[in-house]
Formats: C-alpha cells, sequence, structure tokens
C-alpha cells in the first residue's frame, strides 16, 4: 500500500495536546470535537483507536477508558495486566492484518499534555532499511504521517476490530 506522506502542523498539534482537552477521554465519551480517531475495539475497561496522524500503516493506541497517568501505579497488577491482555490482542490483529515483521510497543505521553496513559502498538512493514527502523519509523520528524483517505482508515479500523473479537 503506497500512501503519500505528509507532515502534519506539529505547532498547531502541540497546542491541542497541550491546552485542549483529554484527547483519550474525549474519544471514549464520543466527543464530536474529535471525529477522526477511528475506534478498532472498546470493552468494559479499554479502548482501542488508529493513531490520528500515522507514521506507519495499522499504527494503534491502546488506553483505559478511565483517566489514569501513571502507567503502572495508577493500576492494580490485575487491572494493568487486564489491559495488556488488550494490548496483545491489538498488536496480533495489527501484525496480521498488515502482515508486519515486527510490531513496537511502548507507552509515552507527558503529564504536560496527552497524560491519559495509552500504548502505541506500531506494525514494521517488512523490508524496511534498518536505518528506517525503531524511533526513526515512529517519529512524525523522520518517517512523515501517511495520508490514508478517511474510508480506508475506517475500514482498517473495523479489519483489526473484526480480528481482534475473533482473538
Ligand atoms: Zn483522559
Amino acid at each position: 500500500m503506497a500512501f503519500e506522506r505528509y507532515q502534519p502542523d506539529l505547532e498547531a498539534y502541540v497546542k491541542r495536546v497541550r491546552t485542549g482537552p483529554c484527547f483519550v477521554c474525549a474519544i471514549v465519551s464520543r466527543d464530536p470535537a474529535f471525529p477522526d480517531h477511528h475506534i478498532v475495539y472498546e470493552d468494559e475497561g479499554a479502548i482501542v483507536f488508529l493513531i490520528l496522524h500515522p507514521t506507519q500503516y495499522g499504527y494503534t493506541l491502546v488506553a483505559p477508558k478511565e483517566h489514569r497517568e501513571q502507567v503502572a501505579g495508577d493500576f492494580t497488577v490485575e487491572e494493568y495486566l487486564g489491559l495488556q491482555r488488550v494490548v496483545h490482542r491489538a498488536a496480533e490483529a495489527v501484525r496480521e492484518e498488515v502482515g508486519a515483521e515486527r510490531v513496537y510497543i511502548l507507552s509515552l505521553g507527558s503529564n504536560q499534555g496527552n497524560a491519559h496513559v495509552h500504548w502505541h502498538v506500531v506494525p514494521l512493514p517488512p523490508g524496511t532499511p534498518y536505518e528506517e527502523q525503531q524511533f526513526a519509523a515512529l517519529k512524525l520528524e523522520t518517517a512523515g504521517a501517511l495520508r490514508i483517505p478517511e474510508g480506508e482508515k475506517a475500514a482498517l479500523a473495523a479489519r483489526i476490530g473484526r480480528r481482534m473479537e475473533e482473538s
């Protein structure tokens, strides 16, 4: 799949992240101001959706529905492991759907913006040159974002979600 790459307006993005409402809570509550995150899957405790500016095809985020900030400390062990079950299912669904040679899983975020803890699930396309892997494959500054039509994003989210439901 060949999509054109673009550089999103990072200044506007950072401003929104640091001054706007929590984007995960907004997606969970179906805030109409956040219409572009295609929801892949949700259950009682977790929500899975496509990242807004994907550096890789199939780039997905997993988050608890409740607003928690500390990646480990804000959860009981059982709650944490429950979320990791969802991360595992999302990672395998993404890997199988897009044919990734490797899947990156990481939690980033900042207490100064994007504080709601979430896990990035990022498939690396087969054959990606070594120097374009790892952080280079994740960062908008180095990889740019894929311009995927909204209809294709919706279909992709549905396909990944179907694989998660079946797993
Ligand atoms: Zn939140």
